[in-house]
């Protein structure tokens, strides 16, 4: 029986409310608040149970340790955006809340993410008994608990690491990011990098590409090496990787739209004067973009997200894939969203759930890959995103 504030009534929010309303015996009482308060109320009138809502500008401190002060939440799960993880973890710090989040942070007038921001957090949850997890969604999120969960199954060591992401769902719109538009092409526009010979290798975004044969009859698809945050913890808690590396499938009228869009300058994050009012390109575009949590009814197909591994086991190289594929249509028919925020929002309220039933424990912050896999792996499997593995 625990009370739970969740931040961001989003796509992603939208779906953590929905699967953490499953589980009433450990969310026993939540509050949903954003910045709008009506975007609260619109997904509280579609749950099968009552919560409660509110309005919150989580980029102030003080709006948050009021709102904290007046629900009283065991955990807050922050699906806001990357630009709010450090006023709501110090939100959390001033009221003992332990914190989960699916996203690092990230400033909001430089494109780069990392998480020595977070990290830096670290001796304050110890010392206030306050445990904060980073990344608790799919990507980053999940497949750092596939790439603990085969080290410690199948791998005594991990030499190479493929986290490759791959929608092949379809929303029939000319142009559509499938989370926060904003976040979603800072993430892609910027430099791909990757982890080989003990140090990071960076080359232009989008400018190498190779084809992967995905299962169950997804099939060959082009796959774009990037930049992902998980690979900087990952290659900090496994270092025994000698090469790690992060791929994404587009579609190339995807590819043509956001060349285009880059080409006018409308991806750029510096404020320009537009009749006297200063605007960011990038916020603008967002504005007319569809919503991607509008995309649920439109979108078809499946996603697979999975961790491609090379290593040792008794003495011998071995390799290894898990992934999980999950379903646009069915994910709609369930909570009203489309697959992306759908396989966000699931490990997000597993991770709470972990956490407030003493499955996960501790005090500082904590990266997926530091706990124990075996409990998350179980609930992947009971709450909607089940996974295989395959020796090849
Ligand atoms: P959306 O843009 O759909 O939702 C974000 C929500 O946060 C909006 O409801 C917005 O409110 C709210 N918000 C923004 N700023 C503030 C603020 N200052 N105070 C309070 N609320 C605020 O994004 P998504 O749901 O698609 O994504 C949510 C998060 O999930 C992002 O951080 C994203 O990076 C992460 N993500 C993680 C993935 C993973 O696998 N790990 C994959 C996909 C996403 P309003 O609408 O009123 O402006």
């Amino acid at each position: 029986m625990s009370r739970v504030l969740i931040i961001g009534a989003g796509g992603v929010g939208s779906v953590v409310v929905h699967k953490c309303c499953q589980v009433p015996e450990v969310f026993s009482d939540i509050m949903l608040a954003s910045r709008t308060k009506a975007k609260c109320d619109a997904i509280a009138a579609r749950l099968p149970r009552p919560i409660q809502t509110a309005r919150v500008d989580a980029d102030q401190v003080d709006e948050l340790v009021a709102l904290m002060g007046e629900f009283k939440p065991e955990l807050c799960i922050n699906v806001a955006l990357p630009y709010q993880d450090l006023t709501i973890m110090d939100a959390c710090l001033a009221c003992g809340v332990h914190y989960v989040d699916t996203a690092n942070y990230e400033p909001r007038d430089e494109a780069k993410f990392e998480y020595k921001w977070q990290w830096d957090y670290q001796d304050r949850f110890k010392q206030a008994g306050l445990m904060a997890l980073l990344g608790s969604g799919f990507d980053p999120g999940v497949t750092n608990v596939f790439t603990a969960w085969a080290r410690k199954h199948h791998f005594d060591e991990i030499h190479e690491l493929d986290i490759i992401d791959c929608n092949a769902g379809d929303h029939g719109q000319p142009f559509a990011t499938n989370f926060n538009p904003e976040i979603n092409i800072r993430e892609v526009t910027a430099p791909a990098r990757h982890w080989e010979g003990g140090k990071w290798i960076e080359t232009p975004a989008l400018s190498t590409a190779e084809e992967f044969d995905f299962p169950e009859g997804i099939g060959p698809r082009k796959i774009y090496l990037m930049y992902h945050e998980e690979l900087e913890s990952l290659t900090r808690h496994f270092p025994g990787l000698r090469k790690a590396r992060f791929w994404m499938t587009f579609s190339d009228n995807y590819l043509r739209h956001l060349e285009v869009l880059q080409n006018v300058g409308m991806t750029s994050i510096k404020p320009i004067d537009y009749n006297g009012q200063q605007i960011v390109p990038l916020q603008f575009l967002k504005a007319v973009l569809p919503d991607p949590a509008s995309l649920g009814p439109l979108t078809h197909g499946r996603t697979c997200i999975g961790c491609l591994i090379k290593g040792i086991k008794d003495g011998k190289e071995k390799k290894y894939y898990i992934y999980n594929i999950c379903d646009h249509g069915k994910c709609y028919e369930e909570v009203g969203a489309q697959a992306v925020s759908y396989t966000t929002g699931v490990p997000a309220m597993i991770g709470a759930m972990l956490m407030l039933t003493g499955a996960w424990r501790g005090a500082g912050v904590f990266n997926m890959e530091q706990l124990d896999p075996a409990p998350f792996m179980e609930k992947l499997n009971l709450h909607g995103l089940p996974w295989t593995e395959v020796i090849l």
